[in-house]
């Protein structure tokens, strides 16, 4: 989405949704919490979706992920 309109259909019907799981697929914390880690945005239009981290959890990130340029090089057998 750029300035709220779809980048694949370019309607300006986008929705947030938070995403809030029993058990997250994008989590940042193993602690059990009813904070979203992140949202998605939603075209109305096409159905197409991106998602992000909230804001106030980007700090969390490097805790828990693997910096793309360190995956691959695991990937390259390095
Ligand atoms: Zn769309």
């Amino acid at each position: 989405m750029r300035r709220g309109i779809c980048v694949k259909c370019g309607s300006d019907r986008i929705y947030v949704l938070g995403a809030y799981t029993a058990e997250p697929d994008l989590r940042l914390s193993w602690r059990p919490t009813l904070k979203a880690d992140s949202h998605f945005l939603v075209c109305h239009a096409c159905g197409y979706v991106e998602r992000y981290l909230n804001a106030d959890r980007l700090h969390l990130l490097p805790g828990i992920g693997t910096p793309l340029s360190e995956a691959q090089r695991q990937a390259a057998g390095g």
